[in-house]
C-alpha cells in the first residue's frame, strides 16, 4: 500500500491515498444511506465526485452520476426514476427543483467533519450494484444501466491485460467522469495501480498542454474530437509531449488521418469500443495495430466475448455485417427498474445486444460499420433523435419532424432537424430552437433546422430515415 502517494490532483491541491480513503470513509459514515440505496452526484470532475463514488460503494449503495450538461427536466426525470436518497452537489451546482436530500458544495467539508475516518463495517459483495449510469435509448427516455462491483472489477482486469499501466502513471482526466469511459478506463485503473489522477472540470486545449508539460502526464483518455482539437492548436508543433506513454481513445472511430498525425509525433493510440452497459470495454485495438488495422475497433477484450449476428440469427461470416453482441463478466445485470427493456437487450445466457453493426476481417478485427438505432454521436455525447423529436413535438407548429446526424468536421456528427410545419402556422427556425433551450441539454439541440414539405415514409406510414439521410446527409 502507498498511503502517502498522491492519488488525486485538483486545482493544484494534492490528495494522498490516505486522505482519499479517510475522506471517503468520512462521507460514507456521514451519509445516511444503506445497502441498495442510490446516491446521486451532480457536477463535473472534482474530488467530491470521486469520494461520493467510493463512499456509496463502501455503504453498498449505488452511485448515480448525473450529466452536468442536462437540462432541469432531464435531471428531474433521472432522479425520480432512480429514487435517489441523496444528491451531492458539486461546485457551482444548485439543486433547484430537484428531488431528494441535497448536500450543497458549501456544506460538504462540514459534513465530512461529522463522519468517522475509520472503515465502514458494511457487508458488500461483488454482486452488489455500485453504479447506475443513465443512457438513453431509441425510446427516448434514459434508462439506468446497473453496474456491479464485479462488472467494474472485470473491466479493469480486461483493460490491464491490454494496457500495461504502471504504479507511477500520471493520468489526465478531463473527459467527464459521469460517462463510463473516463470513470472505468482511466480513474479506476489509475488509482488501482497507485498512480496519480489529475482531475480537470472540463477539456480545454491550452490547459491540456500546460498540464502535459508541467505535470509530465503519462496517460490521457479522450474521444477523437478532443485529440483532433489538440492538433489544431498552434502549440501542437512545439509542445513537449515526451512524457506521454498511453493515449486511450474510444467512443467513436478514430479517423486514420488523425492516427497518422499523432504517429508522426511518435504517439500511438490504444483504441476501444464499448458502451455503458458493458462497463464499457468490449473490443480493444492495441497500438501496434493502429495503422495496419485503422478503422477497426479491434478484437474482443481478454475475458469477454463478442460475436456478430446476421439478421437471420446466424453468425455473420467474415466480411459480412452483423449486430455486435457482447458477453462476459463486465456485462450489466440489467436496467434499473426496467425488466422489459432489459429482456429486449440481454438474453438469459448473458449476451448483450449492442444495437451496433460490425464487420470482422479475416483476422477477426471488427470494424463498427453502422448503428441499428439512430443515435448521433457528437463530440463524445450521444444524442437520441427520439428524445429531440419528442421535445420538438411539444411545439404547436410542428406537424412532423425527424432528427438525423450529419457529418461535422469538429464534432464528428451533429444533429439536423427536418420539420414539417403545421399548415397555417408561421414559425421560424429560431423560435423552434429557442423552444428546445431549457427542455434539452444544449448539446442535443440540432445545429441545423430545416423546414420541409413532407417526410419520406413507407406504405405503413413509418418514417424512413435512410432516404432522409441520403437527401439531407451533408451539412446544410
Ligand atoms: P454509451 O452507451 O454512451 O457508452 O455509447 C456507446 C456507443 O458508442 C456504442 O454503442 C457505439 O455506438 C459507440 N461507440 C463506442 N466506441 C466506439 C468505437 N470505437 N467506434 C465506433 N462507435 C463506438
Ligand atoms: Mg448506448
Amino acid at each position: 500500500m502507498t498511503p502517502e502517494r498522491v492519488a488525486l490532483t485538483y486545482r493544484g491541491r494534492d490528495y494522498t491515498y490516505r486522505e482519499l480513503r479517510e475522506r471517503s470513509n468520512r462521507l460514507a459514515s456521514a451519509l445516511d444511506v444503506g445497502r441498495g440505496d442510490r446516491v446521486a452526484f451532480l457536477g463535473v470532475n472534482q474530488p467530491s465526485m470521486v469520494e461520493t463514488f467510493f463512499a456509496a460503494g463502501l455503504r453498498g449503495a449505488a452511485f448515480v452520476p448525473l450529466n452536468a450538461r442536462l437540462a432541469r427536466p432531464e435531471l428531474r426525470f433521472i432522479l425520480e426514476d432512480a429514487q435517489a436518497a441523496v444528491v451531492v452537489l458539486g461546485e457551482g451546482q444548485d439543486g433547484d427543483g430537484l428531488p431528494g436530500r441535497h448536500i450543497r458544495a458549501a456544506d460538504y467539508e462540514e459534513l465530512l467533519a461529522t463522519g468517522s475516518p475509520e472503515p465502514i463495517d458494511e457487508p458488500v459483495s461483488q454482486g452488489d450494484v455500485c453504479l447506475i449510469m443513465y443512457t438513453s435509448g431509441t425510446t427516448g427516455r434514459p434508462k439506468g444501466a446497473m453496474l456491479t462491483h464485479a462488472n467494474l472489477t472485470w473491466n479493469t482486469v480486461n483493460l490491464l491485460v491490454d494496457v500495461p499501466l504502471a504504479h507511477d502513471e500520471v493520468t489526465l482526466i478531463s473527459a467527464p467522469l459521469f460517462h463510463i469511459a473516463a470513470l472505468a478506463q482511466t480513474l479506476i485503473p489509475t488509482v488501482l495501480k497507485g498512480g496519480r489522477a489529475i482531475l480537470e472540470p472540463s477539456f480545454d486545449v491550452d490547459r491540456t498542454y500546460d498540464l502535459i508539460e508541467a505535470e509530465r502526464v503519462t496517460v490521457m483518455f479522450g474521444v477523437p474530437s478532443m485529440f483532433n482539437f489538440l492538433t489544431r492548436s498552434p502549440r501542437w508543433e512545439r509542445a513537449d509531449l515526451s512524457s506521454l506513454r498511453h493515449l486511450l481513445c474510444g467512443g467513436a472511430p478514430v479517423p486514420e488521418p488523425l492516427i497518422r498525425i499523432y504517429q508522426d509525433r511518435g504517439l500511438t493510440f490504444l483504441q476501444g469500443y464499448g458502451m455503458t452497459e458493458t462497463a464499457p470495454g468490449a473490443l480493444f485495438l492495441g497500438s501496434e495495430h493502429s495503422i495496419a488495422k485503422a478503422g477497426s475497433a479491434g478484437v474482443p477484450c481478454f475475458f469477454s466475448d463478442v460475436r456478430l449476428v446476421a439478421p437471420d440469427g446466424s453468425a455473420a461470416a467474415s466480411g459480412e455485417p452483423g449486430e455486435v453482441y457482447v458477453q462476459g463478466p463486465n456485462v450489466m445485470p440489467g436496467y434499473w427498474g426496467r425488466p422489459e427493456e432489459t429482456a429486449k437487450v440481454l438474453s438469459p445466457d448473458g449476451w448483450f445486444r449492442s444495437g451496433d453493426v460490425g464487420v470482422a476481417d479475416e483476422d477477426g478485427y471488427v470494424r463498427i460499420s453502422d448503428r441499428l438505432n439512430d443515435v448521433i454521436i457528437s463530440g463524445g455525447e450521444n444524442i437520441y433523435p427520439a428524445e429531440v423529436e419528442s421535445a420538438l413535438y411539444e411545439h404547436d407548429a410542428v406537424a412532423e419532424c425527424a432528427v438525423i446526424g450529419v457529418p461535422d468536421e469538429k464534432w464528428g456528427e451533429v444533429g439536423k432537424a427536418l420539420v414539417v410545419p403545421r399548415p397555417d402556422t408561421e414559425v421560424q427556425s429560431d423560435e423552434l430552437l429557442k423552444h428546445l433551450d431549457g427542455r434539452l441539454a444544449r448539446f442535443k439541440i440540432p445545429k441545423y433546422l430545416e423546414f420541409v414539405p413532407e417526410l419520406p415514409k413507407n406504405a405503413a406510414g413509418k418514417l424512413l430515415k435512410a432516404p432522409l439521410r441520403k437527401l439531407h446527409g451533408g451539412p446544410a
